[in-house]
């Protein structure tokens, strides 16, 4: 199974291999989505962790133990094609570039892979295309 998470992790941590620790220990595969440190050196991360299920969560508990805040991202986000004009607006919005344009069709693509349930293409699609289904 798959699970996406947002991680944020205190200052003390930034620099510390702690993922990969974590990742080798439960036997893990995973996925960057995005990351990014603040001015007050403030850790976060966007990241899939693939694996036994047990193995997943048991790998979240224990970075929660060392200090690591942690949340589940479980919104499932949709693309209704038969509502979308390829206006491209959304593409601007996505922080992740899970949509982008289609350079031979000029179709504007969603890979759900790469999308991590921000909700902002929902907030800035003028014709609904995009949709939170939980
Ligand atoms: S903003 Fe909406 S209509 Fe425009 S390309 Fe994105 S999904 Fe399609
Ligand atoms: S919710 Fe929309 S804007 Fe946010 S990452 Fe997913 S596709 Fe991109």
């Amino acid at each position: 199974m798959e699970k996406k998470f947002v991680m944020h992790f205190p200052p003390v941590l930034v620099d510390k291999p702690i993922i990969s620790t974590i990742v080798r220990k439960y036997n893990l595969e995973f996925n960057i989505l995005k990351a990014f440190v603040s001015p007050e050196e403030e850790g976060t991360l966007v990241i899939a962790f693939s694996g036994e299920e047990k193995n997943v969560f048991d790998a979240v508990e224990e970075l929660k133990s060392k200090g690591v805040k942690i949340q589940l991202i479980e919104s499932d986000i949709r693309m209704i094609k038969e509502r979308c004009t390829d206006c491209s607006v959304c593409i601007a919005l996505c922080p992740t570039g899970a949509l982008y344009l289609n350079r031979n069709t000029y179709e504007v693509k969603f890979e759900p892979e790469k999308c991590i349930a921000c909700e902002l293409c929902i907030k800035g699609c003028p014709t609904n295309a995009m949709i939170s289904t939980i």
